[in-house]
C-alpha cells in the first residue's frame, strides 16, 4: 500500500537526480520535501560564511527544481519533524546520510523516535561511492595508508552503485507554513558575497554542466594539469559535490564513460582521497581537533597573531601564498597546489598550529567540507594518516617556478607585482633595486617584505619536529 505522505530530508543532497532517498518518497501518494537548517545540534559552527552563501543559493535553485515547494525550517531538526508528524499524515521519513559526528549522533536519536512512532525511517548513502564502515582490512581494522585503502578496499569492494534517474513525477505537499529561505539568514548582511558569487553559478544543472566542460576540456590532461594552479584541468566541483548538488557517483560513471586511461584513473583516484578522509573522519570523530599521530601532541607551535593575519588577508610577501590565500578571499576556493602551498607555509615555515589553518579554510572555502579539510590540514601537517612527512617542506619559491612557470597565477593575484619579471616573480626580496623600480614595486610599501625568511625559518621546522621523539 503506497504511504500517504513520505518527507524526503533533503541535506548534503541539494539534487534531484541520484538520490535514491528522493525516489523512495517519490512513491508515496504525496512527498514533502524538506530543508531544515539545524541550529541545535552542531558541535561547531555549523557552516562558515562562504559555505552559507553557496547554501543560500543551492537552496533557491532546489526550491525552483521542485517547483517553490521545498519546505525550509530552521531549529532543532527533531522538533520540527516532531511537529510535522504531529500535523500531517506523515507515514515515512526518508535522508541521505551524513558522516559528521554530531550528525551521526542526532540522526540515530531521530531515527530511534520516529520507529516508536511507527513512522518508517530509512536512510540511504547519497553522498559516497563506499561507507566507510564498509572498507576495512581483513582484520576489521580501517586502513590508514591510502594506496591500499583505495586499490586492495575499495576497488576490490562492490562497485558503487550506478547513478540513478531522477523520479519521474513527485506529487508535492505543499503549504504555505513553511519558511522562506531568506528566512534562513544565511547571507551576510555587508554584501560581500555578491564579488564571490561572480565565480560561479550554483545549483545541480550547473555543476552538471561545469561537470561536461571538465570532461570536454579538463580530464584529457588531469594527470599533469592538476598541479598548475592557473591552469584550467580540475574540475572545481568541490563546493558542488560539498553540497550535493552533484554525486560522486556521477562523476565517477561519467569520468569512466568517457573512456580508459590514465588521467581518468587520477580522477577517479583523486575521489578515492576525498572516500579516504570520511573513512578517516568516520574513525576517528576528532578528525578536526585532535592530532592522528599522537607525537604531535607535544609539537611547539607558536602563537603569532601579527604572522596569522598577514597569512589569511596574503601579506605574507612569499607571492605564491599570498596568491592562494588571495584567490581564496576572493572567490572562496583555492587550487589544490596552493592549498598545500600555503598549508605548509602555516605549519612549517611559521609554525602555526594546523588547526587555525583549518577553522580559516572552514570559514572561507565555499567547499568547505569537515571530512576533506581537517584530513587535508592533518596531512599538509605531517600528523595525519598517510601524511606528507614532516620534513618534506614544500618551498614556495621552487613550487612557483615549477607550477606558475608564465607567472599567470602570482600576477592574477597580486597586480602589485605584475611587471616584476619571472625571474624574481616568485623572490622578488632577491631582486635587484632597479629590476623592482622598473616593475613599480616598493618592498614594504607596495608589496611586503617576507614575514620570515625561508630557510632559516625550515631549518627551525625541522629543528621542533626532531624535538618531538
Ligand atoms: P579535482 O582535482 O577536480 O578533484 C575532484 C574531486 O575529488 C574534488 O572536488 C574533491 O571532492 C576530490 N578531491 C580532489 N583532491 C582531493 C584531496 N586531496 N583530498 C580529498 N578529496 C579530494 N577539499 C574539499 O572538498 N573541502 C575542503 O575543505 C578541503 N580542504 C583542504 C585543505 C587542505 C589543507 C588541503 C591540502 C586539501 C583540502 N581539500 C579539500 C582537498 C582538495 O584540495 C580539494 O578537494 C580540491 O582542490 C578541490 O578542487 P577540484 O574540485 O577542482 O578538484
Amino acid at each position: 500500500m503506497r504511504r500517504k505522505i513520505a518527507i524526503c530530508w533533503f541535506r548534503q543532497d541539494l539534487r534531484l537526480s541520484d538520490n535514491p532517498a528522493l525516489l523512495a518518497a517519490g512513491e508515496a501518494e504525496r512527498v514533502l520535501p524538506l530543508y531544515i537548517l539545524d541550529t541545535i545540534n552542531p558541535d561547531r559552527d555549523l557552516m562558515g560564511s562562504a559555505s552559507k552563501v553557496w547554501l543560500h543559493h543551492s537552496l533557491e535553485s532546489l526550491s525552483q527544481s521542485l517547483d517553490g515547494k521545498l519546505w525550509i525550517e530552521k531549529g532543532d531538526p527533531s522538533e520540527v519533524i516532531k511537529r510535522l508528524i504531529d500535523t500531517y499524515p506523515i507515514e515515512a521519513v526518508y535522508w541521505g546520510r551524513c558522516y559528521e559526528p554530531w550528525r551521526i549522533k542526532r540522526d540515530e536519536k531521530i531515527k530511534a523516535y520516529l520507529a516508536k512512532r511507527n513512522i518508517e525511517v530509512k536512510s540511504f548513502n547519497n553522498a559516497l561511492l563506499w561507507e566507510p564502515w564498509e572498507i576495512k582490512k581483513d582484520d576489521g581494522s580501517p586502513y590508514k595508508v591510502f594506496t591500499p585503502f583505495f586499490r586492495k578496499g575499495c576497488l576490490n569492494y562492490a562497485p558503487p552503485r550506478e547513478p540513478l534517474d531522477p523520479p519521474k513525477k513527485l506529487n508535492i505537499f505543499e503549504s504555505s507554513l513553511s519558511k522562506s529561505i531568506d528566512n534562513l539568514k544565511l547571507l551576510p548582511s555587508i554584501r560581500w558575497d555578491k564579488s564571490l558569487m561572480q565565480h560561479w553559478i550554483i545549483g545541480e544543472s550547473h555543476a552538471q554542466d561545469r561537470f561536461s566542460k571538465f570532461l570536454a576540456i579538463g580530464i584529457g590532461n588531469y594527470k599533469e594539469g592538476r598541479n598548475y594552479p592557473s591552469d584550467h584541468f580540475v574540475s572545481r566541483l568541490s563546493p558542488h559535490l560539498h553540497f550535493g548538488e552533484v554525486s560522486p557517483n556521477q562523476l565517477w560513471y561519467g569520468a569512466k564513460h568517457a573512456g580508459e586511461n590514465k588521467n581518468i584513473d587520477h580522477f577517479c583516484s583523486e575521489l578515492g582521497w576525498r572516500e579516504f578522509s570520511y573513512s578517516q573522519l568516520y574513525n576517528n570523530p576528532n578528525l578536526s581537533t585532535r592530532n592522528l599521530q599522537s607525537k604531535f601532541d607535544s609539537f611547539p607551535w607558536i602563537k603569532n597573531e601579527t604572522n596569522l593575519i598577514a597569512w589569511k588577508q596574503g601579506l605574507t610577501g612569499v607571492p605564491m601564498v599570498d596568491a592562494g590565500m588571495r584567490e581564496l578571499w576572493q572567490t572562496g576556493y583555492m587550487h589544490n597546489r596552493s592549498r598545500m602551498i600555503v598549508g605548509s607555509f602555516l605549519v612549517k615555515n611559521l609554525l602555526i598550529d594546523w588547526r587555525e589553518g583549518e577553522r580559516w579554510f572552514w570559514d572561507t572555502l565555499c567547499d568547505a567540507d569537515l571530512a576533506n579539510n581537517s584530513a587535508g590540514w592533518q596531512w599538509i601537517a605531517g600528523c595525519g594518516a598517510d601524511a606528507a612527512p614532516y620534513f618534506r617542506i614544500f618551498n614556495s619559491v621552487t613550487q612557483g617556478e615549477k607550477f606558475d612557470p608564465d607567472g599567470n597565477y602570482v600576477r592574477t593575484y597580486i597586480p602589485e607585482l605584475a611587471k616584476v619579471p619571472n625571474k624574481y616573480l616568485f623572490c622578488p626580496w632577491e631582486a635587484p633595486k632597479e629590476i623592482l623600480d622598473a616593475a613599480d614595486v616598493k618592498l614594504g610599501e607596495t608589496y611586503p617584505e617576507p614575514i620570515v625568511d625561508l630557510k632559516i625559518s625550515r631549518e627551525r621546522a625541522l629543528s621542533a619536529f626532531k624535538s618531538l621523539s
